[in-house]
């Protein structure tokens, strides 16, 4: 039978939460009015969390599993959870308790209300140093500023998709997921509900530095097209600081000739200048090119080494059907 909710929840290295997870989820779905299923999507964890996975999934019919062949971070491992999820209703939300499933049935409630997307939003962020509320703060601003489109703010990817908009997820090929900001490009009725995001319950983040600013990186550069335009400024300003230059030396040359201004820190100063802009420049074209490397190579997202308990795909939207010709009916 078909259920009702799908529930994508991406796993790396969460053994010490998944039976405090399964103890909420389970509270959780006794509490819901439909059926439902949960899919863990094992991200090439190295600790044991694919055996109480596996082990969960005896226990538990409802449970589902995908087993990453290798970790490929969090947004493809969600991503992989929405191309099986067949409920009516996705929700996607992490492992660690910091999105509390207790949320979920406002989410719901918003999606009978006739909402095909309804994503979390912040409020406050319990116990998280203030160096990163603040940086999370100063890059959602930025984004907003910069992408085509309006990402909301402070939202994560914990929120409830209807199918519709997860058939339009899973027909969009980009390899360079920011599901948050693919979730707002698709558009259709969308809808925050206000909640007060949990620390981890245990463990530590899995999220490292790095693989944070490619996150961040992603959002900006798969949605905006302004850093291009940033090495064209910063070209037009190199120009103008040169000239600018080049009309004071001539200046000093012929009216003050007993200026000491032609040396060489000056020279120096204009190289590293003029190299910085050069590099800058070519970095950010960089990052373009070697997105557009990552999706011509049209790779698979991510590769499976073992699944249980969930369904078929979901299906794929082609393309947009054409307008049917009427012309040959009877
Ligand atoms: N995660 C994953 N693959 C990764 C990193 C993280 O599947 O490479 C999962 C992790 O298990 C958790 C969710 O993504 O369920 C969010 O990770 P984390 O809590 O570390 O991120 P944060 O909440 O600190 O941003
Ligand atoms: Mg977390």
């Amino acid at each position: 039978m078909t259920p009702c909710y799908s529930l994508v929840i991406p796993i790396y290295n969460e053994a010490e939460i998944l039976y405090t997870l399964y103890q909420r989820i389970n509270g959780l779905l006794a509490s819901l009015d439909e059926t439902a299923e949960v899919i863990f999507i094992n991200d090439g964890s190295k600790d044991n969390s694919l055996e109480i996975i596996r082990e969960l999934r005896k226990k538990d019919g409802r449970i589902g599993y995908i087993n990453l062949a290798r970790n490929f971070g969090h947004q493809i491992a969600v991503t992989a959870g929405l191309q099986y999820a067949r409920g009516s209703a996705v929700i996607v939300m992490d492992a660690d308790l910091q999105d509390p499933p207790e949320v979920i049935p406002e989410l719901i409630k918003k999606w009978k209300q006739g909402y095909q997307v309804v994503y979390a939003q912040r409020t406050i962020r319990h116990k998280e140093v203030l160096y990163k509320r603040f940086a999370a703060y100063l890059y959602y601003r930025i984004l907003q500023q910069l992408s085509d489109i309006d990402i909301p703010a402070d939202t994560g990817d914990f929120c409830l998709l209807d199918h519709k908009v997860v058939e339009v997820l899973n027909s969009m090929p980009e390899r360079n997921r920011y599901i948050r900001g693919l979730r707002t490009w698709v558009g259709f009725k969308q809808v925050a509900v206000p909640f007060e995001r949990d620390p981890r319950f245990a463990g530590e983040r899995k999220y490292t530095f790095g693989k944070l600013v490619g996150l961040a990186f992603n959002g900006i550069f798969s949605f905006s097209k302004v850093p291009l335009r940033i090495s064209t400024f910063l070209g037009l300003v190199s120009a103008t600081v040169a000239l600018i230059m080049a009309c004071l030396i001539f200046y000093w040359r012929f009216f003050q000739p007993s200026s000491q201004f032609t040396g060489f820190a000056t020279i120096l100063i204009a190289v590293f200048f003029l190299g910085a802009v050069q590099l800058i420049s070519v970095g950010i074209l960089g990052e373009y090119i070697g997105r557009i490397y990552e999706e011509v190579k049209g790779r698979p997202l991510f590769t499976m080494s073992e699944i249980e308990g969930v369904g078929q795909p979901a299906k794929r939207l082609e393309r947009i059907e054409p307008v049917q010709s009427y012309s040959n009916v009877e």
